[in-house]
């Protein structure tokens, strides 16, 4: 398999370090490996395989010869530095910057729109940006994705527990810290006891830009602008894997136990996803199912008796991972198998 050229930037994050090792599990075919950081890390020696790489800087780079860059470095990083990368590279952004505006994919979902976009810009000689999603968002629209196109999903609400390593490396401090006595101030509150109803700035009308997020991210990927979405998002003390319970309204005629035990069976085996879903004998997805693993796990499944057609689930998945890293590397391998780099 050719190998590519690849950038890692925001190497030293929570995120970039994920990268470099799902790209090493999946044996991902990485020829000249580029990291790269802040000016605080430039220098910094990181491992990928049996290679000891220095951290570079990004001033001075033109991205010349690189395929494919992952960038993690917030979105100030985003909006500077992928348009100078996307004049040669395929940029896939772990940021919300470019999310409106361009292609947002889940790979399994619609990879398609990332391989159109790369393929075209490279027939004209440079790169482009391919979005990926909130990761509250991913792990959801995976089960729903399927519900959709079988049931026809009327309305979604979203209510999170999202952990503190979705706030990158100071999310994990200050958990840490607060474990210990220590409140470091970049909560609001002590985290190890609290849970925050607070992610991201709010707008006028109350809303939090997380919830924002996920609302205008799932009509996106599942192509539904018209779909009627909610969300809440809390923060909670819990170091990695994030949770979502979903409660849907579907199309009219579809309801109660049967319906539920249906998208049970239809989720079952579906790339990405896995079923824990038998809560008498005490299965049911927990984070610990989710820690290390690329897919969302399921369960909880039920007919919601608020909603005449509605049905209830829960979600867990590795937000560093199946929201972020590993939905990254997806997209890529799908560039790959789609031959955009052909
Ligand atoms: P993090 O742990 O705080 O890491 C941030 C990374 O960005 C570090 O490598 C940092 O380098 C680098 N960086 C910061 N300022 C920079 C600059 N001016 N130039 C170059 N590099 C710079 O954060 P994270 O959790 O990995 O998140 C990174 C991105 O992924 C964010 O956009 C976040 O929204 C997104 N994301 C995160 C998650 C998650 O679960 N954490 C999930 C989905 C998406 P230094 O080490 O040198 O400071």
């Amino acid at each position: 398999m050719k190998k590519l050229s690849v950038a890692v930037v925001g190497a030293t994050g929570l995120v970039g370090r994920t990268f470099l090792k799902v790209m090493e599990e999946r044996r991902f075919p990485v020829g000249r490996l580029g990291l790269f950081a802040s000016e605080k890390s430039v220098g910094k020696a990181m491992r990928f395989g049996n290679e000891i790489h220095e951290v570079k800087s990004l001033a001075a780079e033109d991205f010349s010869g690189y395929d494919l860059a992952f960038f993690s470095a917030g979105s100030a990083v985003a909006e500077q530095f992928a348009p100078v990368a996307a004049r040669h590279a395929a940029v896939i952004d772990n940021s919300s910057h470019f999310r409106a505006t361009r292609p947002l994919v889940v790979p399994e979902i619609n990879a398609a729109e990332a391989v159109a976009a790369v393929k075209s810009a490279r027939r004209e000689g440079r790169g482009t940006v391919i979005a990926n999603p909130n990761c509250s968002t991913i792990q959801a629209v995976l089960p729903l994705y399927h519900i959709d196109k079988k049931f026809g999903l009327k309305s979604v609400r979203y209510f999170t527990y999202q952990a503190v390593s979705g706030s990158g490396m100071k999310g994990i401090s200050a958990l840490n810290h607060a474990k210990n006595g220590i409140f470091d101030d970049f909560y609001p509150v002590d985290i190890s006891i609290s849970c925050l109803p607070a992610i991201g700035d709010f707008s006028l009308g109350g809303s939090a830009k997380e919830e924002e997020k996920m609302i205008f991210e799932t009509k996106k990927i599942l192509s539904r602008p018209a779909l009627s979405v909610s969300a809440t998002c809390v923060r909670v003390p819990v170091p990695n894997c994030h949770a979502v319970a979903v409660s849907v309204e579907l199309a009219s005629g579809f309801a109660g136990e049967q319906t539920a035990a249906d998208i049970r069976d239809l989720l079952k085996g579906k790339e990405g996803i896995l079923v824990a879903d038998d809560p008498a004998r005490g299965l049911y997805p927990v984070t610990p199912f989710a820690d290390g693993h690329d897919e969302t796990v399921v369960g909880r499944i039920r007919s919601d008796s608020a909603s005449a057609c509605g049905i209830q689930l829960f979600t867990v998945a590795d937000n560093l991972r199946r929201g972020a890293a590993s939905n990254a590397l997806g997209i890529a391998e799908k560039l790959i198998e789609g031959g955009a780099f052909d």
